[in-house]
């Protein structure tokens, strides 16, 4: 990194005390940007860095609510308007204990650059709640959900901002967080909020998005190679939205699965994982991965607090949550034969497993632009609903799967025009960087 950049990014972490998720993400996109910034003074000189690690707007909000017991519970909620060159600002809402402003603003920013990958009208934004759905009834998630959105609703709408699911936030917390902002503003707006159930707005293909996009973006990288998923050892983190289509699509194309997890420990199926009963569990039963050990039988290990990437892989995809994948489980899987890594959830490798990554010559493809195949189909979802239409799952598979090959197109083609080839965490900080510096400078000092 030059001095400028670092006076620049030191200044971020100065005036963002305390915000480490937030300096990582700032600060993995600065590493890639010193190429850029010398072929492009016209940046430096409208402060665009600087802006652009400025949100537009921060909301942060009391959300009380009365659990089941009759008890007053009150939580924090957030909505980080980040930037809108591209569009209105546009992410998911985290639910989850851990959430606080820095987990916000890393996930904000992080979005700008991947909703710019895209090439869809979508500036970046993220929210949530250090709510922890986990435990709760439907009736208590709902008076929760009918909370947040008694505040958020004066701060989004279609043009505005437009909110999706995270983590801790399913079709169950969408449809209630519809119906709460439909009862306030008095408006069927569809294009609000995305991830809407099928037959009152949603798109098919949403639900599936993420993780399919992801294990397309694998697969094209894997073609660089002459390699394809058949035949691979694939390991997932994580349980959830992203973890389960992603096994899905990569079984599909003819790889074994043999991990998933959740915060309480990991299991090993040497048979490759039965999605059914996965889906069945963790979607219908809100059960634990613990369960599926139990239900699937001899095949299965379950190892309670372990780290999934103890597990033997040639293809990794993290799929859970930021910073689960560190240098010494990237150390195990390089020795253990890897040659992939596509990154299903925002940040989960460390700088330090990255590093180990890029540096062994693995196959690296970073979140921003790995999964990016959630917000696309969102964007398609935002399309369907101002033009009242519903498209086949066909043709929103094909739409999707051209973005994620275009994704991984442009990526690579801008790293080789900055002379990394090959380094996908490059190729899509530059691309998505320049994409949304170049609208800021036409829009003016804003
Ligand atoms: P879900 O809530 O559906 O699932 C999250 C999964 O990760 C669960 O299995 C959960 O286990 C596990 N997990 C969460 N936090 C932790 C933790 N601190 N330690 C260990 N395991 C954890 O979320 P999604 O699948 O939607 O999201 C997963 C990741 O993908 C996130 O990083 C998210 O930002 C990213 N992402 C999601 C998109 C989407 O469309 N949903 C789009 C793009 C990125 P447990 O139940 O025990 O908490």
């Amino acid at each position: 990194m030059d001095a400028q950049l670092l006076e620049i990014r030191d200044e971020v972490f100065r005036r963002n005390p305390g915000e480490t998720e937030f300096h990582q993400a700032v600060n993995e996109v600065f590493e890639s940007l010193a190429p850029l910034s010398a072929r492009h003074p016209e940046y430096a000189n409208a402060a665009i860095l600087q802006r652009i690690c400025e949100p537009e707007r921060q909301i942060i909000f009391r959300v009380p609510w009365v659990d089941d017991a009759g008890k007053v519970q009150i939580n924090r909620g957030f909505r980080v308007e980040f930037n809108s060159a591209l569009g209105p600002y546009k992410g998911g809402l985290r639910f989850h204990p851990s959430v606080y402003l820095g987990i916000v603003k890393f996930l904000g920013f992080e979005q700008i650059f991947k909703n710019a990958l895209t090439g869809m009208p979508i500036g970046g934004g993220k929210g949530g709640a250090d709510f922890d759905p986990r435990g709760k009834s439907d009736a208590e998630v709902m008076r929760f959900c009918q909370s947040f959105m008694t505040e958020l609703y004066r701060h989004i709408g279609e043009y505005t901002d437009v909110p999706a699911g995270d983590i801790g936030v399913g079709g169950r917390e969408i449809g209630y967080l519809f119906g709460q902002y439909k009862r306030i503003t008095n408006r069927y707006e569809s294009g609000v909020l995305t991830g809407k159930g099928i037959g009152w707005g949603g798109s098919l293909v949403r639900p599936e998005a993420t993780g399919y996009g992801a294990v397309l973006f694998a697969q094209e990288m894997l073609k660089t190679r002459g390699q394809t998923f058949d035949g691979q050892r694939v390991s997932v983190s994580g349980s959830g939205n992203v973890a389960i289509n992603a096994i899905a699509k990569a079984q599909s194309l003819g790889a074994k699965v043999v991990t998933a997890s959740d915060s309480g420990g990991y299991i090993v199926d040497e048979a490759g994982i039965d999605v059914e009963l996965l889906r069945q569990i963790k979607e219908v039963e809100r059960g634990r991965i613990s369960d599926y050990a139990v239900r699937r039988g001899s095949s299965v290990s379950y190892v309670p607090d372990g780290s999934v990437w103890d597990v033997d892989a040639t293809v990794a995809l993290p799929c859970a949550t930021q910073n689960e994948l560190n240098d010494k489980h990237a150390a195990r899987l390089l020795d253990s034969g890897l040659i992939a890594v596509a990154e299903g959830a925002n940040m989960p490798c460390t700088a330090e497993a990255t590093a180990l990554f890029q540096e062994a010559g693995t196959l690296f493809g970073p979140g921003k632009a790995a999964n990016a195949g959630g917000v696309a189909t969102s964007a398609l979802e935002m399309q369907q609903n101002a033009s009242r239409d519903a498209w086949t799952f066909e043709h929103t598979e094909e739409r999707l799967t051209d973005i994620m090959v275009n994704i991984h197109e442009s990526c690579a083609a801008t790293a080789e025009e900055y002379g990394m080839p090959g380094n996908y965490v490059a190729g899509a900080n530059i691309d998505g960087f320049r994409r949304v510096a170049d609208a800021m400078l036409a829009q003016g000092l804003i």
